[in-house]
């Protein structure tokens, strides 16, 4: 039985000749498993390298100080806007951060600077906002008790005066509290006359939807103050009369 059982002679040899044919394929398998497994740890540099690792942490908030909110970069040399063709006291105000071009001009926002017995400058503003940690000044224009035009921002930037809508307003601000004063005839005056010539430039039509108090568009705020409110209607038809 167990002479039987054993393989002869041919069938050793036969089996390790099939031995030594099949000794290559695993082999071959290895290298190519040897492959795969390169391509694997190419691919897992690449992940490392170029995006961040599965188990990475992202931030909860997204980093937000560069972003402009889709703003061009005001340009003062390109972004020029045509004058006003009013008498205008220019100012050269630096900046402590980047201006924005406004991208589109939908109407004009009035304010006062609410300080009372106080006739107040563009300049004065400027240092205060400053102050606050802005830019700058945040209002295009202010009218002093004289009448004077005083430039703040550049009229073609956003400006920094009415909450959501500084990308669509020019903002225009007169001196004194009208809460309790009222604003001078020279100053009303002047008003007048820079609206109209805002209106020209934007070809804007003047009355409620274009010409508004600061209190139109946030209502947590008095501004432009009892007394000053009140006039716009009247405004609104003065600059009308004017564009005629
Ligand atoms: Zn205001």
């Amino acid at each position: 039985m167990s002479r039987k059982a054993r393989p002869g002679k041919w069938t050793r040899v036969l089996l390790c000749l099939l031995c030594l044919l099949l000794l290559p394929i695993p082999v071959a398998a290895r290298q190519h498993g040897a492959v795969a497994s390169g391509q694997t740890t190419v691919r897992t540099r690449l992940r490392t390298s170029k995006n961040p690792p599965p188990n990475a942490v992202e931030p909860l908030i997204p980093d937000f100080s560069t972003w402009s909110g889709g703003l061009v970069l005001y340009d003062p040399a390109k972004d020029t806007t045509p004058r006003e063709g009013v008498d205008i006291e220019e100012s050269e105000f630096f900046f402590v951060g980047p201006l924005f071009v406004r991208p589109m001009t939908l109407g004009v926002v009035i304010h006062h600077v609410g300080v009372p017995a106080g006739d107040i400058s563009a300049e004065r503003i400027h240092r205060a906002h400053i102050g606050n940690g802005w830019n700058g000044i945040g209002y295009h224009y202010v009218i002093r008790q004289d009448g004077t035009i005083e430039r703040g921002r550049p009229l073609a930037t956003v400006g920094a005066h009415a909450y959501g809508f500084n990308e669509s307003t020019v903002g225009i601000n007169l001196s004194g509290d009208f809460e309790w004063e009222v604003p001078t005839y020279a100053q009303m005056e002047s008003l007048t006359e820079l609206v109209t010539a805002i209106c020209r430039i934007y070809r804007l039509k003047p009355g409620e939807e274009t010409i508004s108090g600061h209190c139109d568009m946030n209502y947590d705020t008095a501004c432009p103050g009892r007394n000053l409110y009140p006039l716009l209607p009247g405004l609104w038809e003065d600059v009308r009369d004017r564009l005629r």
